[in-house]
């Protein structure tokens, strides 16, 4: 696997505490408004790649997702025509290190490492049924989360909408819409699959980073 077809975005959002009982578990409550955090495009890995655990970080967790991938630019763009400004709907796993989270105020560090945003393959919106949409996570084939859009708090087009009256959302920025409950450690030698049924799966290995 060559890194000829890695996007480059010019950034990826993220949302946080997007399903009510994701939220619960963690201790939080759900946002008034959508909460928002971005990953460096440096994070960016393929299917197949590994997610690398930095051996200083502590606890890291797998936070399956349903991706959006912009295909038009959109700015200050209404609700009711989001989804023209989108190319595809993909998997995406926002690797986070729980333990660096709760200890910083932002999440960069925590969000950001190298191989830390997993993204698969985007199907073409045209194809997707938007209103059928859900997410899959395995680890090593155990099923750990499963949620749908109608357990999301704020949904896509309302995400597209609110994050393009902040900042321009240009061609081939991502945009990572929450994970749903159960979220858990990864570990050396785990694999874990963010699966969109029906789409397409992100497969990646897991393996510990060396101390350096
Ligand atoms: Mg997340």
């Amino acid at each position: 696997m060559g890194t000829a077809s890695l996007p480059r975005p010019s950034k990826i959002v993220c949302v946080g505490r997007n399903y009510v009982a994701h939220a619960a578990e963690l201790g939080n409550e759900v946002p008034a408004e959508p909460l928002l955090f971005l990953k460096p495009p440096s994070a960016l890995i393929q299917v197949g790649e590994p997610i690398v655990l930095p051996p200083a970080a502590g606890r890291v967790d797998y936070e399956g997702e349903i991706g959006v991938l912009m295909g038009r630019r959109a700015s200050h763009v209404s609700e009711a025509d989001a989804l023209a400004f989108v190319e595809g709907i993909g998997p995406v796993n926002d690797v986070t290190a729980r333990e660096l989270q709760r200890k910083d105020i932002q999440w960069s560090r925590a969000k950001g490492f190298d191989t830390f945003c997993p993204m698969g393959e985007m199907v073409p919106v045209l194809d997707v049924d938007m209103d059928r949409l859900s997410v899959v996570t395995r680890v090593n084939g155990q099923e750990r989360q499963r949620g749908s859009l109608s357990q999301m708090v704020f949904s896509i087009p309302f995400l597209i909408s609110y994050v393009s009256r902040i900042m321009t959302l240009e061609p081939g920025d991502l945009l990572a819409t929450g994970t749903p409950e159960g979220v858990g450690p990864l570990a050396h030698g785990d694999v874990v699959e963010v699966e969109l049924p029906g789409l397409a799966t992100l497969t990646n290995p897991v393996i510990l980073g060396p101390e350096r």
